[in-house]
């Protein structure tokens, strides 16, 4: 068998599609190339045009027979990489259907929603597409095979990310779906939660988007330059949890990773008592 459009039918969600694909070829390396499986896809052409109006769209036939790819210029390989990833999902998922006169444009927030079960289908579908972009890009099971550290640690995130050719933060996500112990990454702008990525076993955390990290936060010390990764440090769980998650932690830890623009990273990883 080999890769075909023809080969996904009756696939509808997201990561099935993903895995699929890599089925079909299998032994793709890290960083495969991404443009030729989009040509095996119906995906005619990727173009670049200089825009500040989306970071990517897709352009496609209304019965979906081929598409094509426009992506904003200038941006990182893994930026790129992301994006046509997510256009192709909207592409391959049957239910991504253009409303006349709204073509997929995605946006930098577009690309980063990650609540498959959005209520709001224009941000559902958006999440999906990532969805798609990520198992495409970072499949769960060869992640998982990569990984080279005993413990959670920020530095394989971003040895990982090198090596699948993503972002740091989408990597990190990946990072957080697949372990098998309770972690968390989150990132932090000025000091401030951006966004929070939590393994469901992971309790809580207390504090919401646009707070403040707590003062007894690594997050709070020095400020590390761009690139600089702090030691695994242990943290109060009352820093981070509510009493009940507190009371089912054994043992916390903190380690933060420093990034351009007043951006930070947090690995938080827990050790609970009855873990
Ligand atoms: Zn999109």
């Amino acid at each position: 068998m080999s890769l075909s459009r023809l080969e996904l039918d009756g696939l509808g969600s997201p990561a099935d599609i993903a895995a699929r694909i890599h089925e079909l070829e299998p032994g793709l390396p890290p960083q495969f190339g991404l443009e030729d499986l989009c040509r095996k896809l119906d995906i005619e052409a990727i173009t670049e045009v200089a825009t500040n109006g989306y970071e990517a769209a897709l352009l496609m036939h209304p019965d979906k027979a081929f598409g094509s790819i426009v992506v904003a210029k200038g941006r990182s390989l893994q930026r790129r990489r992301f994006s046509i990833g997510h256009e192709l999902g909207h592409f391959l998922i049957p239910t991504h259907m253009p409303r006349p006169g709204e073509p997929f444009e995605c946006s930098l927030t577009d690309l980063q929603m990650v609540d498959t079960r959005e209520k709001d289908r224009r941000r559902r579908i958006e999440a999906e597409a990532n969805r798609f972009a990520a198992a495409l890009l970072m499949p769960p099971r060869t992640v998982r095979r990569s990984i080279v550290y005993l413990k959670p640690d920020l530095a394989e995130v971003l040895r990982l990310a090198r090596e699948f050719g993503v972002s740091k933060e989408a990597m990190a996500r990946t990072y957080v779906e697949i372990q098998h112990v309770p972690i968390a990454v989150l990132v932090l702008q000025q000091g401030r939660l951006a966004r929070v990525y939590r393994h469901p076993d992971m309790p809580w955390i207390e504090k919401r988007i646009g707070d403040m990290a707590p003062s007894d936060s690594i997050a709070k010390g020095p400020m590390l330059k761009p690139g600089e990764l702090s030691d695994i440090d242990d943290c109060d769980p009352g820093t981070w949890f509510d009493d009940r998650g507190a009371a089912r932690t054994e043992q916390l830890t903190e380690q933060c990773l420093g990034q351009a623009n007043g951006f930070a990273m947090l690995l938080l990883h827990a050790k609970l008592v009855d873990g």
